[in-house]
């Protein structure tokens, strides 16, 4: 009998702002796939599970490794920081299985199983997507509410996405004042994305819009700091960081960044 996947979002880190779904979830796997790095974050649960676990930039492996082990019975888990739906994992496994499920008549054939009716192969419908606290939520969250009004959400890597594309989505959301909460800003291969992106969004806004930087949001060695969109660039930005732009409303009070949502508190 196949088994299942569960595509677990773990949140931020810590083990605070894990869903209790994702807390069985895992309890309930016979093998935990993952990045190191987050794998160390759930370690707690993952003592004695089988852990597949490879660098950053094999993810297409690790998801073909799951698959395998799900179709030889087993539950995995497959992790992701934050949510599992957003720059996470959930998308791959889908179209990983979907891929392979364009000839399930032939597979089901070669399988031998066709009589019994059983197929060995992973559907779309044996992947479960267990939702977690992403970036946003969590840098949103220690910096105020700076998300209260409509938002984008942009990754500025370019390993998987043009960057010309990028920069166009950047230029979009800047011009039509959307808050811009900014995932992957900066890693040590990938250094000069996070000026140009600034320099387009200053086309578009005043130079002492809040910006919030969160490094390490929700786990050890948490980092907030607020500042301005004209001084964003001379603080520590790196690949753990999530940088939240205000809106032409957003403001800063008491070291905490506010965007308002338009409800009418003037005093009668
Ligand atoms: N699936 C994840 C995002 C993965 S992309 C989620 O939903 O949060 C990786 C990027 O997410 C990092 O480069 C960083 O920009 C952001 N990120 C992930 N965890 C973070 C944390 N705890 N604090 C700040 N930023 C974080």
């Amino acid at each position: 009998m196949k088994g299942k996947i569960f595509v677990v979002g773990i949140g931020p880190g810590n083990a605070e702002h894990l869903t209790q779904r994702a807390r069985t979830a895992l309890y309930e796997a016979d093998v935990i796939v993952g990045y190191k790095t987050y794998i160390n974050l759930i370690k707690c649960i993952a003592g004695g599970k089988e852990i597949v676990s490879t660098g950053m930039t094999q993810e297409v492996d690790r998801c073909k490794a799951a698959i395998e082990l799900a179709e030889k019975g087993k539950k995995v888990a497959v992790i992701s920081s934050g949510d599992a739906g957003i720059y996470g994992m959930a998308g791959l496994i889908y179209e990983l299985v979907a891929s392979k499920g364009t000839v399930p008549d032939l597979r089901t054939e070669q399988s031998g199983v066709v009589e019994s009716g059983l197929s060995p192969f992973l559907t779309v419908h044996d992947i479960e997507v267990i939702p977690g606290v992403s970036a946003l939520n969590a840098a949103a969250a220690v910096l105020g509410a700076p998300l209260m009004h409509d938002f984008a959400a942009i990754s500025l890597s370019d390993l998987l996405t043009p960057w010309d594309l990028i920069q166009k989505r950047v230029e979009a959301a800047a011009m039509a004042d959307f808050v811009i909460c900014i995932y992957n800003p900066k890693s040590s291969g990938r250094v000069e994305q996070i000026g140009v992106a600034r320099d387009i969004i200053s086309r578009h806004r005043k130079a002492d819009t809040p910006v919030g930087i969160v490094k390490n949001a929700m786990r050890d060695g948490q980092k907030v700091l607020i500042t301005t969109l004209a001084d964003m660039l001379n603080h520590d930005i790196d690949m753990l960081t999530t940088i939240i732009i205000g809106n032409s409303t957003t403001y800063v009070v008491d070291g905490l960044m506010v965007t308002p949502r338009g409800y009418n508190i003037s005093q009668e």
